[in-house]
């Protein structure tokens, strides 16, 4: 039987357009369906734009901290104005990137939507049909805000990048990377933020230490972080909301942000008509070489709900390729993944937190917490923390978790010796960096802490 395509990917973000680049290099024909932008959640309504908010909030304190080493320095406020306008230039050129790269590979695509119609034919929103001998769901997730009376009010993260001018105060609810790196980003911007969360300290599942010094380094910088609280209702007052939480108290807000989980975006794409298994959140289930249970039909990153990353979901595209182009069966590495939080104090960590590596094995706990040289000299409270969770048994290092200043950039550096196997020992023979503040990473001698 003769397809049209190779290959034919639904779905134009990360996962998508990396498989189906490496698979048109490769010498495939691949066909590529996206209803939005190029670049997807990624590139367009998550980590790109979100790190340059990041960078925009941090400005303030680093004009007084110029301020303390002696620089005459004056801030003159924020216009949102610019940067949106910014933002958004730069967010067309990298979309523009995305198209070029998937053209200069041979890719065709198609800027609609795209939903499977049988085991081997896309069906395009124009009513067209393509045949492929395999097809890609890369359709990602969307965020989800919980139904209450009043929760139409919120926006998401995806609205947030396109405010019309900054409020003046905000609540941003939920206590996961979104919500935190939100609530961080607000108030650097000068926004008065209030964050709520409904369990008993935010980024559950972190290690428990490294979560406590985030979310002191918040308070610490005026969030007003407000645990085990949760909305009730919400109802709208003016041109503001009105919010009624589980403590029982009203309160006025400009906006109200909902970060309270993402789900796959697996609607309507024809999924369950073909008698693809999906899962109770709406995720594809996928095996391990990310095959459905139609073999045909293959699906990568945030619709499968494995490791929800940009780049688990690039790396899930090519095994993919490896996969079923290559003739060489790969399944995608889920292990020892290093991840950045940018919080702020931004957050690094790859392995086991402290209390899961305790729940398998006995453990040495090397940790310090310390005012950093540069944030120190400018009379600044924050606290750095460096800590190595560490197996006693083969005296591997099982988890590293870092909270400071560039904690990203470090944790990059840390997985490689960790996901290599390294063990305590190899972090100690190692030679410090100085004046550094990872150099504590190498120099702690006695373990905190033992079970
Ligand atoms: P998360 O799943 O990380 O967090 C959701 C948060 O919302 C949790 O704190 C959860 O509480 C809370 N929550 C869930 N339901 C409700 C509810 N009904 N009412 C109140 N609170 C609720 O989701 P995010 O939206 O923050 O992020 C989605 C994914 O995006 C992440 O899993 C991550 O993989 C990815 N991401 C990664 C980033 C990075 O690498 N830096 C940045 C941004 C996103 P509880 O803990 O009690 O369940």
């Amino acid at each position: 039987m003769s397809f049209d395509y190779d290959l034919f990917v639904i779905g134009g973000g990360s996962g998508g357009v990396r498989a189906a680049r490496v698979a048109a290099a490769g010498g495939a024909k691949v066909g590529l369906a996206e209803e939005s932008r190029y670049g997807g959640t990624c590139v367009i309504r998550g980590c790109v734009p979100k790190k340059f908010m990041v960078y925009a909030s941090e400005y303030p304190s680093m004009v007084e901290d110029g301020r303390a080493y002696g620089w005459d320095l004056s801030e003159n406020g924020f216009s949102w104005d610019t940067f949106s306008g910014k933002l958004n230039a730069e967010l067309d050129r990298l979309e523009g990137i995305y198209r070029k790269l998937l053209a200069n590979s041979g890719v065709e695509s198609f800027d609609q939507r795209g939903k499977l119609a049988d085991a081997h034919t896309v069906e395009l929103a124009d009513g067209t049909t393509k045949t492929a001998k395999h097809i890609l769901v890369a359709t990602g997730g969307w965020p989800v805000i919980p139904e209450f009376p009043g929760s139409d009010l919120a926006i998401t993260s995806n609205e947030i990048f396109h405010l019309e001018k900054l409020p003046e105060n905000i609540l941003i609810v939920g206590g996961g990377y979104i919500a935190s790196e939100f609530a961080g980003i607000m108030n650097g911007l000068g926004v008065k933020t209030t964050q709520f969360y409904r369990g008993t300290q935010i980024l559950r599942g972190f290690d428990e230490e490294a979560r406590n010094a985030v979310a002191s380094g918040m308070l610490e910088n005026g969030v007003d972080l407000q645990l085990e609280t949760n909305v009730v209702s919400m109802v709208q007052e003016g041109d503001k909301i009105r919010v009624t939480d589980t403590k029982g108290n009203d309160t006025l807000f400009d906006k109200v942000m909902y970060a309270t989980g993402r789900a796959p975006n697996s609607k309507n794409l024809g999924l369950e008509e073909l008698g693809i298994a999906v899962g109770s959140k709406g995720e594809i289930k996928v095996d391990q070489y990310s095959q459905t249970s139609v073999p045909s039909v293959y699906a990568v990153g945030d619709v499968t709900d494995r490791v929800n990353l940009t780049p688990v979901a690039i790396r899930e595209g090519m095994a993919f390729v490896e996969t079923v182009f290559n003739g060489n069966p790969t399944s995608p590495d889920h292990d020892l993944i290093p991840t950045a939080i940018f919080t702020q104090p931004e957050m690094g960590t790859v392995g086991l937190g402290e209390e899961e590596a305790a729940k398998q094995e006995a453990i040495e706990v090397y940790a310090t917490s310390f005012k950093p040289m540069q944030q120190a000299f400018a009379g600044r409270a924050d606290k750095v923390l460096m800590k190595l969770v560490v197996s006693k048994a083969t005296r591997k290092v099982l988890g590293c978790h870092i909270v400071a200043p560039g904690a990203g950039e470090m944790i990059q550096l840390a997985g490689i010796a960790v996901k290599m196997g390294a063990t305590k020992e190899d972090f100690d023979r190692t030679v410090a960096v100085h004046p550094t503040m990872s150099e504590e990473l190498v120099t702690m001698k006695t373990p905190v802490r033992e079970t």
